[in-house]
């Protein structure tokens, strides 16, 4: 029963060949034996899920219908979950249960999904291995001495060991995608205010976006129905209609013009994932699609632009967090300052400080100019490559990450390292463009994603550039030796 998608969850469900209750009990039994390899779960919410199951169950008896109606999920432990113990990775919410559900959790509960538990993340969502949570490492499931990458990387893990059919995570700056191309997942970053930020605790909010992981673009869209839509309570949430994302997945790709970045096949890219590429460019033409290569000039540029603007919004972020309103506390504080300075000093892990610090400098009188306004200036020009790229181009295709998952501890001493490994996936969120990364080969055993991009609120184009994908090629439905 593990291995069913949510799609087959939902007919099976409809056809009563199994009870959500059921089908619950098998995953949290499933959890409680394999996930002590992965470590993908901060907190397992076995009595909410039973009662959530038991619920979906009676509404189905009562003649309801939907698709997440019984479905079981989890959520990053950055949304908000009420009564329940909402961590972000970090030491410094550890005792930190949220008074109220995230419009996420709240919509997706609504539709009688059910929550098998909190997965594990970088710390505040600061990371691209899964390395630097106070819940420690996560391991993928493809090779368990490899990173599962971040910082979404228990839901990844998670999802790609079948112990749940999809998940939620964050992205911003690659959250979503690049944990997806790292254990052969299907992951989706919406348009930027496509998806309520309200109760997702903040990273950098100019670039955060919820989103989900799954198998399949199917199922992608079956989350993204749940998670989608307008919320009045979180300022940048856009009031557009959310379409049915499952209708758009079988419009035929013949004319679909997809382009290929030049800038993307640069020295930094592993020249087997390079292959794989173009393996899936080769793919999409038969099935119609027409190909031409583009140029995003100033590509180069988006790294040290989001290492500026993401600390800095970062460090604004996590002010809050001083000992006094929120979660860790110092012992015996000798005076105001000293809690301060301790509560943040023991309650932040150290790339989360080395953030602030970054952030802080950059926002500070004298270098405000030099660094942050240069940064949004660059973020200006990488959006208008986008749109002179859309211009021409449907879709943009390339790889979601120059390199396969790579061994826990490689890069932990180097984060420039880490940095590099997001050159693919942050121009996304510079531009708040929607994103999709989805399985395209094996490296040494490890997957390989490749990522699409799509013009604002496009979701559904990718979704059925995905799908179509997926309906011609097998790579999605590979599973982890031992899972
Ligand atoms: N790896 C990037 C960072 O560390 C992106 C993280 C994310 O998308 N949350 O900032």
């Amino acid at each position: 029963m593990h291995q069913l998608t949510l799609a087959e969850i939902a007919r099976g469900l409809a056809d009563k060949k199994f009870s959500s209750e059921e089908l619950t009990k098998v995953l949290l039994a499933r959890i409680a034996q394999l996930d002590p390899q992965l470590n993908s779960f901060i907190s397992i919410t076995e009595d909410l899920a039973l009662t959530q199951a038991k619920a979906a169950d009676v509404r189905r008896a009562n003649g309801e219908s939907g698709t997440l109606l019984g479905a079981p999920i989890a959520h990053k432990d950055l949304f908000c979950t009420q009564g329940i113990r909402t961590s972000c990775g970090s030491k410094m919410l550890d005792n930190f249960k949220a008074p109220y559900d995230a419009t996420v959790v709240a919509k997706l509960a609504a539709a009688g999904a059910v929550t098998l538990g909190k997965t594990n993340m970088d710390e505040f969502a600061m990371g691209s291995a899964n390395e630097s949570s106070y819940y420690g490492a996560v391991k993928n499931p493809w090779n368990l001495e490899h990173v599962p990458g971040g910082s979404s990387g228990g839901s990844a893990a998670a999802v790609a060991a079948r112990l749940l059919p999809a998940a939620t995570g964050t992205d911003t700056g690659g959250s979503i995608r690049q944990p997806a191309a790292l254990t052969n997942l299907t992951g989706l970053k919406p348009t930027y205010g496509r998806v309520s930020r309200w109760g997702m605790i903040a990273y950098a909010s100019s670039l955060d976006q919820g989103g989900p992981l799954a198998r399949t673009a199917e199922d992608c869209a079956i989350m993204l129905q749940g998670m989608a839509g307008f919320d009045p309570q979180d300022s940048t949430s856009i009031d557009e209609p959310v379409p049915d994302y499952s209708a758009s997945l079988n419009g035929s790709l013949k004319g679909l013009r997809i382009g290929v970045p030049k800038e993307y096949f640069s020295a930094g890219l592993d020249p087997r994932i390079a292959e794989l590429i173009h393996n899936s460019v080769k793919e999409l033409e038969k099935l119609g699609a027409v190909i031409k290569e583009i140029s995003l000039p100033n590509m180069q540029h988006a790294i040290p632009a989001y290492y500026v603007i993401a600390p800095a919004e970062a460090s604004s972020n996590l002010s809050r967090f001083d000992g006094v309103r929120f979660g860790y506390r110092c012992e015996d504080p000798k005076d105001l300052t000293d809690l301060y300075k301790r509560s943040r000093g023991e309650g932040f892990g150290a790339e989360v400080q080395r953030r602030i610090m970054v952030g802080a400098y950059a926002l500070s009188a004298g270098y405000y100019d030099a660094y942050y306004l240069k940064a949004q200036k660059i973020r200006r020009l990488i959006k208008n490559d986008f749109m002179a790229a859309f211009n021409e181009v449907d879709i943009i295709l390339g790889p979601t990450t120059p390199n396969p998952a790579w061994k826990i501890g490689a890069k932990s001493s180097d984060p420039v390292a880490a940095y590099l490994e997001d050159v693919y996936t942050i121009t996304a969120n510079l531009a708040g463009l929607p994103g999709l990364s989805m399985p395209a080969g094996f490296v040494d055993g490890l997957p390989v994603g490749v990522q699409l991009l799509a013009p604002y609120f496009q979701e559904g184009r990718l979704l059925n550039v995905a799908h179509q994908y997926q309906l011609n090629t097998d790579w999605h439905t590979r599973t982890p030796t031992g899972f």
